[in-house]
């Protein structure tokens, strides 16, 4: 049956509509391409068509978040439109009352160009939908070299989301009350850190370490932060640009709780092709503003990444007592050492 179709579909002649004449010396074939032509037309059609039905599954079924103030974790300026920009973008639209702030480790300085590299981020910042130029803020600092051989330590950075976020630990502590802090929620990498990148992994646990120490040691507050990571896939999935929508809901879908609406345990970006807060706003973010950044390979990369489509993102549970377990294995170990 099949290759009499195909067969049949060769020879199919092609007519031109009533009233259409060709260009002198132009003449049509006189059968239809061949049948990879109509596999091709086809894909054309149901790829994108199935991408947007996910939007639209993705946009009535998954939670959002909403009034929160946020801050996105970040080890180097690119990172934010690398990897992010569809959670940025999802969260600074104006309808959702989101306050979003960007905090960056280090000023990416590996090549002595940090300071073109901090403009850059403040740049990619506005095109993303932050309100204001402060909004962004880059440390430099010794303790968080850029390095793809540094892993950062977990204790310094928490103490520096302390500062920053919580300046009343002490207090509170001293009080016995429970703390607050000027953020809702912070974003930042998983354990795989999307590239294995010691930088990013070490933000992780810098950032898992920071909400437990608000948990107070002996008593039983929740924290005031709440923590999202970005879900790290694998190479496949990395590469299959806004195709991974799909395995990404079905992950949603079966993978997360969902009772706790003001609290979801995990959370979706899909990023539009066009217009305003799409793919092509990302792209912009780092072509036009991490122009020091753009080599050869990172073409590839935006081109085929999942990341410049879609961001999966789950709340992390950081129960006080497997804290205070872990913290003591690590002690009986370095013990033993
Ligand atoms: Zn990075």
């Amino acid at each position: 049956m099949l290759p009499a179709i195909a067969e049949w579909s060769n020879k199919l002649p092609i007519k031109l509509p009533a009233g259409v004449k060709l260009p002198a010396g132009v003449k049509l074939p006189d059968n239809v391409a061949p049948e990879w032509l109509w596999g091709v037309g086809a894909a054309v059609v149901a790829v994108p068509a199935l991408y947007l039905c996910t939007a639209g599954l993705v946009s009535a079924k998954v939670p959002k978040l909403e009034n929160k103030r946020i801050c996105l974790l970040i080890a180097h300026p690119d990172d934010e439109a690398m990897f992010f920009a569809p959670a940025v973008l999802g969260l600074t639209r104006p309808e959702t009352g989101n306050h979003v702030k960007i905090l960056c480790l280090s000023s990416g300085d590996a090549d002595g160009l940090g300071e073109t590299r901090k403009r850059e981020l403040s740049k990619s910042g506005k095109i993303l939908g932050l309100r204001k130029p402060d909004d962004v803020f880059v440390i430099e600092s010794p303790d968080f070299r850029d390095s793809m051989t540094a892993t950062w330590d977990a204790g310094k950075i928490s103490k520096l989301l302390c500062t920053a976020f919580v300046p009343n630990l002490s207090k509170s502590n001293a009080a016995n009350v429970a703390p607050t802090a000027s953020i809702d929620v912070l974003i930042t990498f998983d354990a795989g850190g999307v590239s294995s990148h010691p930088n990013h992994i070490s933000l992780y646990h810098g950032a898992k370490k920071f909400v437990g120490t608000l948990m107070g040691k002996k008593k039983d507050w929740a924290a005031p932060v709440d923590l999202y990571t970005l879900t790290s896939v694998g190479f496949l999935r990395k590469y299959l640009g806004f195709m991974d929508s799909i395995p990404t809901f079905i992950s949603w879908a079966a993978g997360t709780d969902k009772r706790d609406k003001k609290r979801p345990e995990g959370l979706v970006f899909l990023n539009g092709i066009l217009g305003s807060g799409s793919y092509r706003t990302a792209w912009r973010a780092m072509v036009g503003a991490h122009k020091s950044q753009m080599v050869w390979f990172r073409y590839g990369w935006i081109t085929l990444s999942r990341y410049m489509f879609v961001n999966d993102l789950r709340l992390v549970t950081v129960e006080k007592a497997k804290v205070e377990k872990t913290e003591k294995v690590k002690t009986e170990k370095s013990k033993r050492q």
